[in-house]
């Protein structure tokens, strides 16, 4: 669904591009196998493979256009991510089409620092990388920043990383509208960013609560549902998998008790849900209706 409300709230959805990932990445075929009435079709084919879908939300709320995890951007050399490398995509155009211009933009939330998720925080014009958003104020984890931050002395490389930050992130602090959060961070009265780590060590969850409704922009808490039934599934992909797991449990028990939806950065059609809990038994529900 690409257009729904919460509450008084208007969220957009943009997609860059989607990309076929494999179950076995889960390493839990026996739950897969047990979970396979709902999963199939829907979320994964005979062939083993799931949709990745790459894509940002704007959340119009507050009087304030709020921009979640502006995917990878154009012509970044990713080498060793060879998926997000030197991408040439409509993007931009698509976000234009949304009815959004990038002035109207007034805060950036990057969830975490890896490179499908801050990419458009700036663009290349001529030889430069620039801010995309030139009103916006960049929210960044002060965690996240710092665990990124190449200039440090004890900075940590991940080769898929690579040059992320110099081009997506420096720019805007460079710029002066990159604003570094603590834990718990206010963003519009709607909106409030929670430290959610274990993906990355400074992941960040945003809490979208408007007219009695909820929303979480979970980031890459949760790749595919099967992880909001079973987020002890690990594929590897987090720097601190015990933070993610103490993480998931909080973020989906929160889900559960205030029939919040969830809104993950990677899901595939619908791109959001519900998790509803009946006798003890929790089951995941694609998001249905424009408005919640
Ligand atoms: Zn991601």
């Amino acid at each position: 669904m690409d257009r729904f409300t919460v509450g008084e709230a208007e969220i957009r959805r943009i997609e860059e591009l989607r990309a076929p990932m494999p179950f076995a990445m889960f390493n839990a075929p026996d739950l897969v196998a047990r979970h396979a009435g709902w999963i199939f079709p829907q979320w994964g084919d005979a062939d083993g493979q799931w949709t990745m879908v790459v894509q940002s939300w704007i959340v119009v709320v507050d009087d304030r256009v709020v921009v979640v995890d502006p995917c990878v951007g154009n012509g970044r050399p990713l080498p060793d991510f060879p998926l997000f490398d030197m991408l040439d995509t409509p993007f931009i155009e698509r976000f234009a089409a949304s009815g959004v211009r990038p002035e109207e933009v007034t805060h950036v939330v990057c969830t975490h620092l890896h490179s499908d998720h801050c990419g458009w925080n700036t663009t290349l014009r001529d030889g430069r990388f620039v801010p995309t958003f030139p009103r916006a104020r960049y929210c960044i984890g002060r965690r996240e920043f710092e665990r990124w931050d190449s200039r440090r002395p004890d900075y940590r490389s991940v080769p898929a990383n690579d040059g992320v930050f110099e081009r997506s992130v420096l720019p805007v602090l460079e710029a002066g509208l990159a604003e570094l959060m603590g834990d718990s961070h206010r963003i519009t009265p709607s909106l409030l960013a929670e430290a959610a780590p274990g993906h990355t060590l400074g992941h960040t969850a945003l809490c979208l609560a408007s007219s009695g409704r909820e929303a979480w922009f979970t980031g890459d808490a949760f790749h595919h549902p099967i992880e909001l039934l079973h987020p002890e599934i690990d594929a590897g992909t987090c720097e601190d998998f015990a933070l993610t797991l103490a993480t998931r449990r909080r973020l989906v028990d929160r889900l559960v008790e205030r029939g919040a939806l969830v809104v993950p950065a990677h899901f595939a059609e619908p791109h959001a849900g519900f998790v509803r809990e009946e006798n003890g038994e929790r089951r995941f529900e694609p998001l249905a209706s424009a408005s919640v």
